[in-house]
Formats: C-alpha cells, sequence, structure tokens
C-alpha cells in the first residue's frame, strides 16, 4: 500500500497550490485528480485575483509569469442610471488587484508540479476516503485501470462543490448554508480588445452586466440570464445587443464585438458547510463554501483556506503542535463569512431580483449614496482587495 503525509483530492487552483506550498516546504503529498489534464487546464473561470493571493502565488514560486502578463486594476466602475463611476481601488486603499486567468494560473501550477516530479495523477476515478476519524485515513481509486490504496496522516478535500471529500462525511457532522439565486451568468469569451481598461459592473432596469477580460485581446463579458436559459437561445447577436443595452450609452457605443470563442450559463449561489474539519480531513476551496462571482472572490477564498491549511500542516510536521490543525475551521470561516456578505451585498445592489420597480429604486438610491459617500466607497474598496489576513487572524 501507497502512503503520503497529506493525500490531496482534486487538482484545482487549491489542490495544486496546496501540493505545491507543502513540496517547498518538505511535506509530502499525492495530488488525485478525476479529470485529464486537459479538462482541467481548459476551464474558463475566474479572472481577478486579490493582492494576498498574488503574495501567496510568489511564495509558492509561481509567479513569474503572472508577474509579467497581468494587468493591474487600480480600480473598476459602476454603471447605473446610464452614467458610470470609477471606484479608485488603489485611492482607498492603497491596494489594487491583478486579472490573470484561472486557466493561465492552473497552467503555471501544473506546470511547476510536473517540474518537480510531483505525484500528480489525472484521471484518478472513484476515490473513495476511509477512516478520517483515525490517526491514518485511507483513499481508494483507480488508475490506469488497477485499483490503488494510498495511506496518509491527512486528506484534503479540494475537490470543488460537487467532491466526493464533503460527501465523504457523516450529513448530521455538518451544517449547510446557502442561497440559491433566482438568475445566472451567461458569459462569452471573445478574442476582441477589452472595451475599457478596468472591469464595469453594470446595474440596469434589464438585468445585470460585466465587462471584464482576460488580456490586451480577450474579452471576458456576462449578462444575468434566467436560470432556464439555455446558452443555444443566445447566438452572439443577441448578446452583443443585450450587453450593449445594459451598459451606459459611452460604454455601449464602444463595445468592439466579435465571434465568441465560449460561450455558457453558471447559476448563482452562496454555499457555506461548517465545520471545515472532519477529524483528519480539512476541506478547502469551493469544497467547503461558494459564493457568486459577482465580488470576485472564489478563487481568492480557496487561496486564503490553502494559506492557512498550509501553514498549519507545516507548524505540525516540523513541531508536533496540532494548535493551527485545530484553529483552521474558525479561522477560515471567519473570513468566508466576510466574503460571502460582501458578494452576496454586491450581487443584490447589481442584479434585477423581480420586476417590482420599488426594489429597482432602491438600488438606484444605494448606489447614488455609495457614490457620494467616501466611507462607504473605503468599505466596498476594502472588501474588493480582498480583507487583510492579519485583521482575522490577530482577532482569531
Ligand atoms: C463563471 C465563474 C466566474 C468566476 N469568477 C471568479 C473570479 O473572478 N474571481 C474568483 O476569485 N473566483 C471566481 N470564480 C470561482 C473560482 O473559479 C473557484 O472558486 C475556484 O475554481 C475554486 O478552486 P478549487 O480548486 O477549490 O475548486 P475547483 O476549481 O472546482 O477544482 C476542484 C477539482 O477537483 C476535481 N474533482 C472533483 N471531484 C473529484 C473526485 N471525486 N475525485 C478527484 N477529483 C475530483 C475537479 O475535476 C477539479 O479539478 C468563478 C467561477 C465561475 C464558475
Amino acid at each position: 500500500m501507497a502512503r503520503t503525509q497529506v493525500a490531496i483530492i482534486g487538482a484545482g487552483p487549491s489542490g495544486l497550490l496546496l501540493s505545491q506550498l507543502l513540496h517547498l516546504h518538505g511535506v509530502d503529498s499525492v495530488v488525485l485528480e478525476r479529470q485529464n489534464r486537459a479538462h482541467v487546464a481548459g476551464r474558463i473561470r475566474a479572472g481577478v485575483l486579490e493582492p494576498g493571493t498574488v503574495d501567496l502565488l510568489l511564495q509558492a514560486k509561481v509567479g513569474e509569469r503572472m508577474l509579467s502578463e497581468r494587468l493591474i486594476h487600480d480600480g473598476f466602475a459602476l454603471g447605473f442610471a446610464g452614467k458610470s463611476f470609477r471606484v479608485d481601488l488603489k485611492g482607498l486603499t492603497g491596494d489594487a488587484v491583478s486579472v490573470y486567468g484561472q486557466t493561465e494560473l492552473t497552467k503555471d501550477l501544473t506546470d511547476a508540479r510536473v517540474e518537480a516530479g510531483a505525484k500528480l495523477l489525472f484521471e484518478a476515478g472513484d476515490v473513495a476516503i476511509d477512516g478520517i476519524d483515525g490517526a491514518h485515513p485511507t483513499v481508494r481509486y483507480t488508475h490506469g485501470g488497477r485499483s490503488h490504496e494510498l495511506t496518509c496522516d491527512f486528506v484534503a478535500g479540494c475537490d470543488g462543490y460537487h467532491g466526493v471529500c464533503r460527501r465523504s462525511v457523516p450529513p448530521a457532522a455538518m451544517q449547510n448554508f446557502e442561497r440559491i439565486y433566482p438568475f445566472g451568468w451567461l458569459g462569452i469569451l471573445a478574442d476582441v480588445p477589452p472595451v475599457a481598461h478596468e472591469l464595469i459592473y453594470s446595474n440596469h432596469e434589464r438585468g445585470f452586466a460585466l465587462c471584464s477580460m482576460r488580456s490586451l485581446n480577450r474579452s471576458r463579458y456576462y449578462v444575468q440570464c434566467g436560470l432556464d436559459e439555455k446558452p443555444e437561445a443566445w447566438p452572439d447577436a443577441r448578446f452583443w445587443d443585450e450587453l450593449r443595452c445594459r451598459l451606459p450609452a459611452p460604454v455601449a457605443e464602444a463595445v468592439t464585438t466579435g465571434p465568441s470563442i465560449e460561450k455558457s450559463i453558471a447559476p448563482l449561489r452562496s454555499f457555506v458547510v461548517e465545520p471545515l474539519k472532519f477529524g483528519r480531513l480539512f476541506l478547502v476551496g469551493d469544497a467547503a463554501h461558494i459564493v457568486p462571482p459577482t465580488g470576485a472572490k472564489g478563487l481568492n477564498l480557496a487561496a486564503a483556506d490553502v494559506r492557512v491549511l498550509y501553514q498549519a500542516l507545516v507548524e505540525y510536521y516540523r513541531t508536533g503542535r496540532e494548535e493551527l490543525i485545530e484553529r483552521y475551521s474558525e479561522q477560515c470561516l471567519r473570513r468566508t463569512w466576510k466574503a460571502v456578505r460582501f458578494s452576496w451585498w454586491f450581487t443584490s445592489l447589481t442584479h434585477k431580483f423581480s420586476d417590482d420597480p420599488f426594489n429597482h429604486r432602491l438600488q438606484l438610491a444605494e448606489l447614488d449614496y455609495l457614490t457620494g459617500s467616501a466611507a462607504a466607497l473605503g468599505s466596498l474598496a476594502e472588501n474588493y482587495v480582498g480583507l487583510p489576513f492579519e485583521a482575522s487572524a490577530a482577532a482569531s
């Protein structure tokens, strides 16, 4: 039977980053990923990185390409009532966010892991976890047509919302908190220059729209859509018309359209499981919590969990002390709930929830207040760039 110190389930950003950081600190891990490498590398998702996430990637020695290719955004715009207002993140917080696609990040992490000779197994099927209550859990899986068994000291469940790790915990031992929003995001990727250097979040009576990008020549645009809608019902021309309709006129006129190279619909949900540690199993990233993408927090929260967990595990292997391990859940949940609150609030402020014009008037009043109040803008900006780690850790 094979053995490792930490068995990591899932080779998304959480699993790869955790494995890389543990490796740099002399802790052995095996990563088991259900999909093949090309599938994992091709998933188009997040794009906005908080400064804290950038720091962690640099600590993990996978930040070189990101530093040269990222777009640094000192602010973003809020569109509403036909006008556009710039939120000066840099001026309000001293910090900026970085735009660097999750696909690129995943590629950098995978390359670094493969180069270091990591035990990173793609197409590992039927993962099952046993013995998380004991000192040496077992992970069973199939790979290359054979069954395998791996014993370990800890299991890191980095296998996303639909993964097996959270489902391995007895339901009575955990509590789920969930909010499903009554809409989704229809997103397209197109090789056209972005309409603006910075992101534009637009509130419109027809629904929310977001102008985002992956590079100077690749744009990512979203419009709020119904949960039951299908991408096939949205030919490119319909998408561009709807997008432009929801943007302030000067922005709409400047949009460069082109053929989409990807089009998909993502439902929006807030979800948190408590606690995040069950015996020797830790839940990390999307396996533990989901936020609507409005605040660009999902990947950043995943990185924040990894930061806490790798430090706790390194401390354990260096000194045998378990205090940080025992505090993993509480420490991550404090940050998580603040991000859940922010993402929920930002979603509530910018999306159409009903046809009731009273609600839209309230949103416009709040946007008017927000953009006229230094205090309110400061709160928005500090949440958007990511709350300081010292504050969450020191108070815990
Ligand atoms: C449309 C969209 C836009 C987003 N925009 C942003 C953004 O701007 N900023 C941001 O911070 N976040 C954003 N997010 C969220 C972000 O993409 C996720 O939070 C992030 O991918 C979480 O990483 P993870 O590694 O925890 O989970 P995942 O990326 O889901 O990775 C989990 C991995 O586990 C594997 N797996 C699952 N089950 C098993 C199993 N049984 N056995 C083995 N392996 C398994 C999966 O194949 C996958 O590779 C966005 C998400 C979406 C959908």
